[in-house]
């Protein structure tokens, strides 16, 4: 009898402190990642536990005369606490040691209620006998069989699952459940020894979960952990955006800079080949800022995560022979003979972001002719296909200049420019390769680079696609024929920004069209619904009161408006081209203009359309009218 109230006392002590616990856990500020939530619940069926322990060893004292059933009952529900509890250190030990690493979690945790259910159900349904002793309470029977039986596979599995992340084995994270293990043997022992002893049980529980309180679940603790890793991601972002700022600042002064001294040089110079001269390094010097723009544009994308991989079906090898003509002008007078070559096995149609691995080559290739001044790049393009996948192969070599081996590394960087001195008549940001490798990797493919410094590069990249059509009688030359005379055809440009019409006409010059100009997507309608009718419209997006888009939207509705009306914006990030595809834009045309995507496009687009201009006067209507004599007598 004395030994009872010694461990009822016990079990109450165990209780105030596990109550205490709950007060101070659930009083702080909590995060909601499983392990708290994981910990609530611990906390809670070690109350529940410990108190119908209580409830119990009170009910058996033979001075209460407690009937059998009633101490059955009472005796189960202990278990089941018990067992919650168990089981709740099992899930957590799993989520600790390999299932927060694994997606499907949320189907381990509903099979792993489902079986806890059933246990429930057998530990119910089974009997237990419970009888008190002078020395304590005795319980026997079925139920208890599974129940010590449930819990040894209850350390087991905790015990598999520490095993499943060995590396991590000497981990706090993982204190509680050995202490669970040796208290756990202790009171096994004890309970062996001693079979009516079956209390001690819950203040080791207890002690447990004390323990993971001022190890690993303290609310303090993980505040302050998640404190300092948002303090060192701050710190490390505020770094990353003032190098970025310096280096900005840099990169677009110096084009900026030969933009302004240029143009003043243009304004005192009255030889028209210096004046064509320094026109060209104004142009040189405006691309290099473009390129600057967009390389910002999609690193800081890339580093937000927010480029997106857009799939199309794209034909390949159109794509980069167009890439490859676009280099001819960059060669310009340079001694270097640019060859193509790609395999006949190309899939003729590819599903994928075709618009990103022409970003890719283009960088390569781009660089290729910056950085060699005479001799061969060759673009080659093999592929290995298997089923519906495309293993593409895609190669640039030069003659160039070629790359130190202890630098190779350092080219991927942001910013980074070899041979700074020896660039410094080329134009470049640095960040070309940056892109160009976060590009791929997006795309899961990989870029090799070999070099050889004094002698050349080759840059190889390593792209998957899905293959969508093998046949290979694709037409694969560009769509436009120069030697068609598109001179006098009616093109309407649309833009609400003065100085972008007066760009947007001053390219336009060389064609000798007929080019009207208008400031809004009202006037432009106006302007069809007057009758007025044009070859080509060219419309800005962004203006106010009516955006392109929905101007565009309105000159459908038109009966027999049939004219191409390309989209010209500044809107030039990723996707957009599709988007504006998309709304009804026959094709897409980026500012600052491009010269040779603006020829495609005038030629595209007005080169095949027959003249349909009439050389006689219509005649009168009445004329069909065969009664009528051929000449009228007005006399
Ligand atoms: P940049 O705008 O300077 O060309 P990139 O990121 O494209 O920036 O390239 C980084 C550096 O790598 C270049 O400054 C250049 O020194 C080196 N590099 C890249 N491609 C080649 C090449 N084909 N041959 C020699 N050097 C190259």
């Amino acid at each position: 009898m004395n030994y009872m109230v010694g461990f009822i006392s016990l079990n109450v002590y165990a209780l105030i402190v596990c109550l205490l616990l709950m007060t101070v856990f659930f009083s702080k500020k909590r995060q909601k990642q499983v392990e708290d939530q994981s910990y609530a619940h611990f906390l809670i069926f070690n109350a529940l536990a410990t108190a119908s322990g209580i409830v119990l060893g009170i009910l058996v004292t033979p001075s209460f005369n407690t009937s059998e059933f009633i101490l059955e009952i009472a005796n189960k529900i202990y278990l089941i606490c018990l067992m919650c509890w168990s089981c709740i250190l099992n899930y957590y030990t799993m989520y600790i040691s390999f299932l927060n690493k694994r997606k499907d979690r949320k189907k381990v945790l509903s099979l792993y209620k489902k079986i806890i259910l059933v246990a429930i159900f057998i530990l119910v349904i089974l009997p237990v006998q419970i009888e008190a002793t002078d020395s304590g309470a005795q319980a026997t029977g079925a139920s208890l069989v599974f129940f010590y039986t449930f819990l040894a596979a209850g350390f087991l599995s905790d015990f598999i699952s520490i095993l499943t992340d060995f590396k991590n084995i000497t981990s706090k994270k993982y204190l509680p459940i050995y202490l669970l293990l040796v208290l756990g043997l202790f009171s096994v022992s004890v309970q062996l020894v001693f079979p009516q002893l079956n209390y001690l049980v819950n203040p080791c529980t207890v002690l447990i979960t004390l323990v993971m309180y001022f190890t690993i679940e303290n609310p303090d603790i993980k505040i302050i952990e998640q404190l300092n890793i948002a303090k060192d991601q701050a710190e490390k972002a505020n770094r990353a955006k003032s190098d970025f700022l310096s280096n900005m600042s840099h990169e677009i002064r110096t084009p900026l800079n030969a933009v302004v001294g240029f143009s003043e040089a243009i304004l005192e110079e009255n030889d028209i080949e210096q004046i064509k001269s320094d026109a060209k390094d104004i142009i040189m010097a405006s691309n290099n800022l473009l390129e600057i723009v967009n390389g910002i544009l999609d690193i800081s994308k890339i580093e937000a995560d927010k480029m997106e991989i857009v799939e199309t079906e794209y034909d390949l090898v159109e794509n980069l022979n167009g890439l490859a003509k676009l280099m001819i002008p960059r060669i310009g007078e340079k001694p270097i003979e640019l060859r193509t070559k790609f395999a006949p096995d190309i899939p003729s149609i590819l599903y994928g972001d075709g618009g990103k691995i022409k970003q890719i080559v283009m960088n390569i290739l781009t660089n290729a002719v910056k950085y060699t001044e005479r001799g061969l790049i060759n673009l080659e393009v093999n592929c290995v296909n298997s089923g519906s996948e495309c293993k593409l192969v895609i190669s640039v070599e030069d003659t160039g200049r070629g790359i130190k081996p202890e630098k190779i590394d350092s080219i991927f960087n942001k910013f980074e420019r070899l041979e700074e001195d020896r660039n410094t008549t080329l134009e470049g940001t640095g960040l070309g390769l940056a892109i160009t490798k976060r590009l791929v990797e997006m795309m899961g493919g990989k870029i090799v680079v070999q070099s050889k410094y004094g002698a050349g590069s080759k840059f190889t990249v390593y792209l998957k696609q899905e293959i969508r059509a093998v046949h290979t009688n694709v037409k694969r030359e560009i769509t436009y024929d120069k030697l068609v005379d598109i001179s006098n055809r009616k093109v309407l440009v649309v833009d609400d920004n003065k100085i972008n019409l007066k760009v947007a006409t001053r390219m336009l010059t060389p064609y000798h069209l007929n080019i009207e100009e208008c400031e809004s997507g009202l006037e432009c309608i106006d302007k069809i619904k007057e009758g007025r009718s044009y070859d080509l419209i060219l419309l800005d997006d962004m203006m106010p009161k009516m955006t392109g888009t929905e101007a565009l939207k309105e000159l459908e509705k038109i009966p027999d408006f049939h004219t191409p009306v390309v989209v010209l914006t500044a809107n030039a990030i990723e996707g957009m081209k599709e988007k504006y595809l998309k709304e009804g834009f026959k094709d897409y045309l980026a500012k600052p203009i491009d010269k040779l995507e603006l020829e495609r496009i005038l030629y595209t687009y007005l080169a095949y359309k027959e003249k349909k201009e009439e050389i006689f006067e219509p005649l009168p209507e009445d004329l069909y009218d065969i009664n009528k004599p051929l000449h009228q007598d007005t006399n």
